[in-house]
């Protein structure tokens, strides 16, 4: 905890935030600290060409095994101080515990500091490196610009070619856990300890055009209407209603609408919407995006309208290895701590890890799911308590 509040006076903000964005003077800074306290634990320090910082605690016996944890210590602008920097400081926290017991493990231990989680200039930069996702396309196309990540990039000393470089060997893995807060209430409200994140959500977008006919607003008819925007309105509340009853915690969004030709006196002749869905696995997506097809076509039949559809880039699901998810539960009840599994439905480096090695996250409750604000706060008892379940996941006989 002492860890975590110090780290937090690194770029403070009045309001008792943190703004510690990626490839900034504040993140060097920060990321300086914690080459130090990683060296002050007496673990290994280490960079890669990504910019990601490691603290390697060895076995005693040789091995290429690594089995790593961490997060992310950049943030959101007036972020809190716990989104990232609870997980790099919880890892560092259980490794140097474990190093302090002398214990000898088969494997290498690792902690990871991965560089832009946030996505200051490219969401999950670090982690992408390491698992090999990171491509040359990647560096086009930004939506900060590329002046902004060459200089970020010459800040940490590194280059698009280092990073593109920094894959780890996914056979010297042994699996990866990550520790964060849940950004959401449903452990709070539930009053249990521990969230096992069995899935991190894939999202995927479109956009739906529904096609009718422009007419007089007055003149034309009401029961003569072919009114795009009837057909697009009815498939909001059809969509929201189908979601909620078939693919529950699913979630459905519809973020932008435009109308044409788009005035008080003209029946609209053509509504484009923007619709997001996600869910935990991609069996899951898959079904969601045949039942929500499927329901525009026939509302658009039913409404005597056209019907476009334009798929747009998302993200695939990340699943959790099984066995990770049950040694994190089984070490949450050896502590005597509640859990439950859940979702994650925001991003985080793990989906980046789980495509490369068994891996699995930890939540701790967040007080009123407040997060990417500075009023963020995790009870200091539930940050301990996070900490002793991935100690104890981390000693599992599992990853033998
Ligand atoms: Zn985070």
């Amino acid at each position: 905890m002492a860890n975590l509040n110090e780290l937090a006076q690194i770029g403070a903000t009045p309001e008792g935030g943190v703004t510690r964005l990626a490839f900034s003077e504040a993140d060097v800074a920060g990321r300086l600290w914690f080459e130090q306290k990683v060296k002050a634990a007496g673990l290994r320090y280490e960079m890669d060409g990504a910019g990601n910082q490691f603290g390697i605690l060895p076995a005693f016996s040789p091995t290429k095994k690594l089995l790593l944890c961490g997060s992310h210590l950049d943030t959101v602008p007036n972020g809190g101080k716990y989104d990232g920097a609870l997980g790099t400081l919880s890892a560092l926290e259980v490794v140097q515990t474990i190093k302090e017991a002398n214990l000898d493990l088969p494997y290498d231990l690792g902690v990871v500091n991965f560089t832009d989680e946030e996505g200051s200039v490219m969401s999950l930069f670090g982690s992408h490196a390491v698992a090999g996702q990171l491509t040359a396309d990647h560096f086009t196309n930004l939506r900060s610009g590329t002046v902004d990540l060459v200089a970020g990039m010459a800040r940490l000393g590194i280059t698009q070619e280092s990073a593109l470089a920094a894959t780890i060997d996914p056979d010297t893995l042994v699996g990866f856990v990550e520790i964060h807060i849940e950004q959401g209430v449903r452990l709070e409200n539930a009053g249990i300890s521990i969230g096992i994140v069995t899935s991190i959500v894939g999202i995927r977008s479109a956009w739906l055009t529904f096609g009718g006919e422009a007419a007089h607003a007055g003149a034309k008819p009401m029961a003569d209407r072919r009114d795009a925007m009837w057909g697009a309105t009815a498939f909001v509340q059809r969509a929201k209603a189908l979601v909620e009853s078939q693919f529950h915690p699913g979630v459905c969004n519809f973020g932008q609408l435009f109308v044409e030709p788009g005035a008080f006196n003209i029946v609209p002749a053509k509504v484009k919407l923007a619709l997001e869905y996600r869910h935990g696995t991609e069996p899951q997506m898959d079904d969601m995006r045949t039942a929500l097809f499927d329901l525009a076509q026939t509302i658009a039949t039913e409404y005597g309208l056209t019907l476009q559809v334009e798929e747009v880039m998302g993200c695939i699901s990340a699943p959790s290895d099984e066995k990770v998810v049950q040694v994190i539960e089984d070490s949450a009840e050896k502590l005597g701590l509640s859990s439950q599994r859940l979702i994650s439905f925001a991003g985080h480096d793990t989906q980046s890890m789980a495509a490369i090695t068994p891996s699995a996250m930890i939540f701790v409750p967040s007080v009123n799911g407040v997060s990417h604000h500075y009023a963020e706060y995790t009870k200091d008892a539930d940050c301990v308590n996070g900490a002793n379940v991935m100690l104890h996941t981390l000693l599992s006989d599992c990853w033998h």
